[in-house]
């Protein structure tokens, strides 16, 4: 059975459940409508070693 995946195909915004039309608008739209949420998740990331911290593996 094929179902229309039109709306799927597009990227959408798991914040506020908005479609683009392609992944750069998305990224966009997330820069400027979910600044706030997107700095705060990179800064919770910033938790693991510190950039001067170097890790020989
Ligand atoms: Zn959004």
């Amino acid at each position: 059975m094929v179902l229309s995946m039109v709306d799927q195909h597009k990227p959408k915004c798991y914040l506020c459940n908005e479609t683009f039309e392609d992944i750069e608008e998305l990224r966009k739209h997330q820069d400027i409508t979910h600044k706030e949420f997107i700095e705060y998740h990179k800064n919770s990331h910033e938790h693991s070693p510190a950039p001067g911290d170097v890790t020989v593996f």
